[in-house]
């Protein structure tokens, strides 16, 4: 029995199951389970919500979510071969798990979640930030989900929380930031992790803001932000020049000097250039 459910532990579940780890699935799998309960613990309550978990693999963070009190975990899984693993945990479970055999990025979830929403996941690392952009940029905010609990790789956590004037800042901290508090809650080495991967990783926790940080269009303001890190080394005033006429009025206007570089530029600073494009 293991440290949280009643449930063999994790290494035996990989035994019986055969699920040795596929690279081309990005699968690194956490096997100690008061870990994956502590990252659960990282989302917040979760007694009266849903949960989406994108990659169970052979359920560790599943179990994890479930003993810390989900209300009901929604786990999108493309591993065929987990699927015996994670329905002995939905027997565990009953009425709390519901596990869809498919690829995240083709999965509409919303139909199997009644709010409010929160997403957990440990994140394939090749479809992780396709998934995290994707839920930062809906058609409509506030979005569907209260908060986001996911594990990154440390280089790409850095570039979620990063500030003006770091290498680490730029488009992937202005979306995370303009409309969420984004922060990072724990840091794993190599090691927490079966096979280790190389690098170091980090949970990042974003929770959705009921308004943005500041008022800007979505649309003109991902358009600048796009172009104005594409070429970060050029100062702003030709990073953007294909983006409207008369750009260096409006970096102007905005408070921006037009030699600066992106790297230097505060989101409200982004934001009030964007209105300005807009008003023009
Ligand atoms: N959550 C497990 C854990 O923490 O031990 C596994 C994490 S592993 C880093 C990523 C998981 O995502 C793997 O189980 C992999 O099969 C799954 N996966 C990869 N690409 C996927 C996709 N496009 N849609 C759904 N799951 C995917």
């Amino acid at each position: 029995m293991s440290a949280i459910d009643n449930l063999p532990p994790l290494r035996e579940v990989i035994a019986n199951h055969q699920l040795s780890a596929r690279k081309s699935l990005g699968q690194n799998f956490l096997l100690d389970l008061n870990l994956t309960a502590k990252i659960a613990r990282q989302a917040g309550d979760l007694s009266d919500c849903d949960v989406l978990e994108i990659g169970p693999g052979p359920g560790g963070l599943t179990r994890g979510l479930l003993s810390e009190g989900a209300r009901k975990v929604l786990a999108l899984e493309k591993d065929t071969r987990c699927m015996p693993a994670l329905q002995e945990i939905a027997e565990a479970y009953p009425g709390r798990l519901e596990v869809i055999n498919g690829d995240a990025l083709e999965i509409n979830p919303l139909t199997h979640l009644t709010p409010p929403i929160r997403i957990a996941a440990n994140l394939p690392y090749n479809v992780g930030t396709e998934l995290l952009v994707r839920w930062l940029t809906p058609p409509e905010w506030p979005p569907f989900w209260q908060s986001l609990t996911l594990m990154f790789q440390r280089e790409v956590a850095e570039r979620i929380v990063a500030q003006p004037g770091s290498k680490a800042y730029g488009r992937l901290a202005i979306l995370s930031q303009w409309r969420s508090d984004a922060r990072i809650v724990l840091s794993l080495p190599p090691g927490a992790f079966t096979p280790p991967p190389k690098v170091s990783s980090a949970v990042v926790h974003l929770t959705a803001l009921p308004e943005p940080r500041f008022p800007a269009d979505a649309a003109i303001l991902s358009r600048v932000v796009a172009a104005a890190f594409n070429q970060r080394r050029k100062m702003l005033r030709a990073a953007l020049k294909g983006v409207t006429p008369g750009i260096e009025d409006h970096l102007i206007a905005a408070g921006i000097k037009p030699t600066q570089r992106a790297e230097e530029v505060s989101l409200e600073a982004f934001c009030a250039l964007a209105r300005e494009i807009e008003q023009a």
